[in-house]
């Protein structure tokens, strides 16, 4: 069984985080060192460790994760002078927290990548 990380315990409200939206299947909160003036990661409730590891079951939950996501960006005023939806696979993707999450990043001009 995949090992939980510190998203879990944000799902559950055992630590503190700015949860934005959550319902029985995702949950999404603000990026606790945000990379831009509008971070925030969108993550399926259900652990998936890596991109690697998506199974035709979680197809509810990923879908869902977008629909938050544009309900996010509009919530926060980004949609229509655009934002950037990232997901990190592994070491060379750059993934630190190993429970699959959405960056939704905005609010600003974004360079052609994020570092
Ligand atoms: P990754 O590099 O895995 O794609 O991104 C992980 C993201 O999770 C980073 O942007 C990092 O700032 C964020 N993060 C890591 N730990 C926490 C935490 O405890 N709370 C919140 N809100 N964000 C976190």
């Amino acid at each position: 069984m995949a090992q939980e990380t510190i998203f879990s315990k944000i799902i559950r409200k055992e630590i503190p985080a700015d949860i934005l939206y959550q319902d029985d299947l995702v949950t999404a909160f603000r990026d606790i060192q945000p990379k831009a003036n509008t971070h925030i990661l969108i993550i399926p409730n259900v652990l998936i460790p890596t991109v690697n590891d998506v199974e035709a079951e979680h197809e509810l939950a990923l879908g869902r994760m977008f629909t938050v996501a544009r309900k996010l960006a509009s919530e926060a005023g980004i949609a229509e002078d655009g934002y950037r939806l990232i997901m990190n696979c592994n070491r060379h993707g750059g993934q630190e927290v190993y429970h699959i999450h959405l960056h939704l990043v905005g609010g600003q001009p974004l360079g052609p990548l994020l570092s």
